[in-house]
């Protein structure tokens, strides 16, 4: 059985932890066996990370950039096998697999641009012949901690900036889905990253705990469910970190009367049950305004999720995959037995789907659920899974006080033909990232992510501008040279200008 092991120092490094199987959750079968790193492994990795900093720090940001250009050539050249790994281990369908691929390629171009990202800012003649510039300096070590639901996206979220920004970095992937993220970690090496820049330690909490405490790290950058990124942020921040922790979501899209209802209904299928509803930016809830709407956009959902096929996501006929665990299908199966106890409507069982030749799997239909009400377990929790739940209310402003009141900010929309409506929705509503008849609006890569409420814990987002910041720290110079006529007597009244 291949055992996935560690990047550490630029060899790969296993046999010396304990073990979990990976499982294809199309078949349930173990395909691998990952190393869980003990304190001892990853603090190896930091210490490699450590070693490489200076070195590193002090190479041009033109010549980092190269090597990311050629990370990108050489991604590109591999998507093939990248997203086969990805599918093999996460199960969804490879079509998905290509877009998560390119979107985390697209972080990598805006990373290449860093000689012109870390441009800093200059005043000349602050004072009498006295000149200040602010400058943008790494800050060493620095961690990054992934979900298992972008696998391949994610890391590239994080590390390319980090490294192109002069930090050298341990990468801490899902322990569920990690053979993406250390190929494309050694694809890095290939490119040309030194050894000791970029290292990855598989592991659970043990290594994660690990990297929060060392006091060698200086930043985090956390994706996961909202409980982890708490405690990733209260603990990484207790040790005097700089932490960034994006959590869990509920994502509602409101549907006005006047909306596209053909337009909507076919956006909101691959919002809802695209990755099985495994995104953090999914849509899961409907929040149709007015009886008339609710009845004729449920009428459509009914149909297009009668042509929604499921399967293996090798299957280039499959529209969706299946669930990541066995435990997991059973978590999504009992919010749905939830959902028709407390009074929802189930307008759509997908439960008790089997798949031919993949009886195995952990394969769950489209389920569609009508008249939610707030309070329901259904909609006060993060289900992530391919479960859809409609609310009906008479007006938009109802729809934004429950979208307001949900503990999560992550993503949002709004379909209508309204301008006016659409611009009162985006100016007043409580959620980080809007769509306007776009219902998944995943910022692009030279803007940045990040949700408000419980969907993010600290101060910056991820990725784009953002994440130059998260990854650099300002340092002001001001100087002065004697000579052109000024020279002062002491002085002890603080510097002003008259
Ligand atoms: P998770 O929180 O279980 O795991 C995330 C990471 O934390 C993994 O690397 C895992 O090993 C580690 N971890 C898990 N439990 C831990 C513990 N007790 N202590 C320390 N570390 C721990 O999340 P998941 O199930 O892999 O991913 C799904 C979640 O991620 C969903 O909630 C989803 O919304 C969220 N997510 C958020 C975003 C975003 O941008 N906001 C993006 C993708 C996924």
């Amino acid at each position: 059985m291949h055992i996935i092991g560690h990047l550490i120092g630029g060899k790969i490094v296993s046999g010396i932890d304990r073990e979990q199987d990976i499982i294809n959750p199309s078949t349930n079968k173990t395909i691998a066996r990952v190393s869980l790193a003990s304190r001892k492994t990853v603090e190896e990795a930091i210490a490699a990370a450590a070693a490489a900093y200076p070195e590193w720090r002090d190479t041009p940001p033109l010549k980092r950039a190269r090597i990311l250009f050629r990370l990108k050539n050489l991604l590109e050249e591999n998507a093939d096998k990248i997203c086969a790994l990805l599918t093999r281990e996460h199960g969804k369908v490879l079509g998905d697999a290509m877009g998560e691929l390119q979107r985390g390629i697209e972080n990598v171009e805006y990373a290449c641009g860093a000689p012109g990202l870390l441009k800093g800012e200059h005043s000349r003649n602050v004072g009498p012949a006295i000149d200040s510039w602010s400058e943008f300096q790494p800050l060493g070590v620095c961690a990054g901690i992934t979900p298992f639901n972008f696998p391949v996206m994610l890391p590239l979220w994080m590390w390319p900036m980090a490294i192109a920004c002069g930090n050298t970095f341990v990468l801490k992937p899902s322990e569920r889905d990690p053979t993406a993220a250390l190929y494309i970690a050694e694809l890095g090496l290939e490119a040309g990253v030194p050894e000791g820049v970029l290292n990855v330690v598989n592991g659970d909490s043990e290594a994660v705990d690990t990297l929060l405490a060392d006091p060698r790290i200086q930043a985090v950058s956390f994706v996961g469910s909202t409980p982890v990124a708490e405690h990733v942020y209260t603990s990484g921040t207790a040790s005097l970190k700089r932490v960034q922790a994006l959590g869990g979501s509920k994502n509602h899209a409101i549907v006005m009367p006047d909306a596209d209802l053909d337009n909507a209904a076919t956006a909101l299928m691959g919002a809802a049950y695209g990755s099985c509803g495994e995104r953090c930016m999914a849509i899961s809830v409907v929040v149709a305004v007015g009886d008339a709407t609710a009845d004729a956009l449920v009428g459509k959902l009914q149909e297009h999720i009668a042509g929604l096929k499921v399967g293996d996501g090798f299957d280039n006929s499959s529209d969706m995959g299946p669930l990541i665990t066995r435990a997991h299908l059973e978590r999504v199966t009992d919010y749905i037995n939830r959902g028709v106890e407390e009074g929802a409507e189930l307008v759509v069982d997908g439960r008790g789907l089997t798949v031919p030749g993949f009886e195995e799997g952990n394969y769950l239909g489209a389920c569609l659920f009508d008249r939610v009400e707030p309070g329901m377990a259904i909609h006060l929790d993060e289900i992530f899974g391919p479960v859809l739940c409609v609310m009906r209310v008479d007006s938009m402003q109802q729809a934004m006080d429950i979208i307001d009141a949900h503990q999560y900010g992550n993503g949002t929309c709004i379909f209508t033909r309204d301008g006016e409506a659409a611009r009162y929705f985006s100016d007043h509503i409580r959620i980080g990232m809007v769509g306007i008849n776009v219902p998944l609006p995943v910022p692009a890569a030279y803007h940045s992510f990040g949700g408000w409420k419980n969907s993010l814990f600290g101060d910056l987002g991820a990725y784009g501008p953002d994440s130059v910041r998260f990854y650099t720290k300002r340092k002001t110079v001001t100087q002065r040279w004697p000579g052109g006529g000024v020279r002062e007597g002491v002085q002890f009244s603080f510097p002003a200008h008259d």
